[in-house]
């Protein structure tokens, strides 16, 4: 069995749409288990929705739900032509959900409503395609991972509850392939026990790929995207990129953690634990050669590896009885970013201050200032980026740095990271 990823920009227009179903036509001599997001933009979209909703603007989160339904509903409709109505019933119950979420006060917190109404955009999309895929034979079978994927209630960020989900999956989807060579099914989504919807944090469809492949012992997971191969760096940013045919988990895994929007960072972990290679192909070109990713003892000599992480802040966190940053206040500050769910992507400590570098966008980011002001004196610096090379070299450096001001340094053999303006 392969698992196959197809993010929302594969399937944004009709004509994308048909393009992937005629790749998972042509690969389904294999067994395959295919994970697919919300189509486009569609997840922004909800967001804008839940943030509506939940700032009591309900006429405006309800006319952005009917945009969201024409176009959903004109999508579809272009694709299965004379089969639309069999798929409409399925999309109404759907949008009747989210209305019905909508039109009731919200009693519960955030979080909780942005899965909600976000994790609609997957299940859209899904029932779309599959659709699509039957309208000629009936091959593919419609998955709802609700039904498999179980984690814990932590909204907007859930953890997989693995042992349910195993055997849910040898359960329910194993069974499905006796019959059918395809199964579609959502990323970026899941549920709790309590039967609510969750989702896996932005982007991460490229997680569930992985998780199933784990769980399925799948010979591979593709991940199929509008590049021809990995590059060394975001060609939207940097002029000279050169592809990579081949790459470890270990160079990919610190690539996303520091903020290349390659491959959702979760994805790496259960790959490289169960030894499954991941391909990333282009599915505006199925015969470019992409890239391998795996576990491998072969000596891969890369180019410099160029990461540049956007709306960044540093804070700069102080004591103000002058007692140093050791052991107990460090646990004590890591404990406060900790129950705020913030992510630091990079530290630096001195006697008595202790500098992190966050993501300007977090999400409880105030309550942590304020938790953080309680205690010590803060200082904040806006607007800077986290600038990561790999196998740098000094002119590579040099070359980029020319007109940045660098404000923090951290090198190893491997790797520079800067925090810059
Ligand atoms: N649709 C979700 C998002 O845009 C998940 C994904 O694309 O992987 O974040
Ligand atoms: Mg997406």
């Amino acid at each position: 069995m392969k698992v196959f990823k197809f993010g929302g920009a594969s399937i944004e227009n009709t004509e994308r749409a048909k393009n992937i179903a005629s790749i998972i036509q042509d690969y389904s001599h294999d067994q395959l288990l295919v994970v697919i997001s919300a189509k486009g933009k569609t997840t922004n979209a909800l967001e804008e929705i839940a943030k509506n909703y939940f700032n009591h603007n309900t006429t405006r989160a309800n006319e952005l739900f009917e945009q969201l339904k024409a176009d959903h509903d004109q999508y579809a409709r272009e694709l299965l032509q004379d089969d639309f109505a069999a798929t409409d019933k399925k999309l109404q119950t759907l949008y009747l959900e989210i209305e019905w979420i909508l039109n009731e006060e919200p009693v519960r917190d955030y979080d909780y409503y942005y899965d909600q109404i976000v994790s609609v955009g997957e299940l859209l999309s899904t029932l779309i395609i599959v659709s699509f895929l039957n309208k000629t034979a009936e091959q593919a079978v419609w998955l709802d991972v609700r039904d498999i994927l179980k984690t814990d209630s932590n909204y907007r960020d859930a953890t997989i509850d693995w042992r349910a989900t195993q055997q849910n999956t040898d359960q329910l989807i194993r069974p499905l392939f006796e019959h059918k060579n395809i199964v579609i099914t959502q990323g970026f989504i899941g549920s709790t026990d309590e039967n609510n919807s969750v989702t896996l944090g932005r982007e991460g469809s490229d997680y569930t790929a992985a998780v199933f492949a784990s769980m399925c012992d799948a010979e591979s997971v593709t991940i199929w995207k509008d590049v021809p191969s990995l590059l060394n760096a975001d060609p939207k940013i940097f002029p000279n990129t050169v592809p990579i045919e081949e790459i470890t988990f270990h160079e990919v895994i610190e690539m996303a953690y520091y903020g290349a929007q390659v491959i959702h960072p979760k994805t790496i972990k259960p790959l490289q634990n169960n030894n499954i290679p991941l391909y990333v192909k282009c599915f505006l070109d199925r015969n470019m050669p992409g890239t391998l990713i795996h576990n491998t003892d072969k000596k891969i000599s890369y180019p410099p590896i160029l990461v540049l992480k956007t709306n960044q802040t540093l804070l700069q966190v102080t004591t103000r009885d002058y007692s140093f940053i050791t052991e107990d206040n460090l646990s004590n500050i890591y404990k406060l970013f900790h129950s705020c769910k913030i992510r630091i992507n990079l530290i630096q400590n001195a006697a008595i201050s202790f500098v992190a570098c966050i993501d300007s966008h977090a999400a409880h980011l105030e309550e942590l200032l304020t938790l953080l002001h309680e205690q010590y004196d803060v200082k904040r610096n806006e607007n800077l980026f986290l600038f990561t090379v790999r196998h740098y070299k000094q002119e590579v450096l040099r070359e980029e740095l020319k007109n940045r001001t660098v404000l923090l340094t951290q090198k190893t053999r491997q790797t520079i990271q800067m925090v810059v303006k």
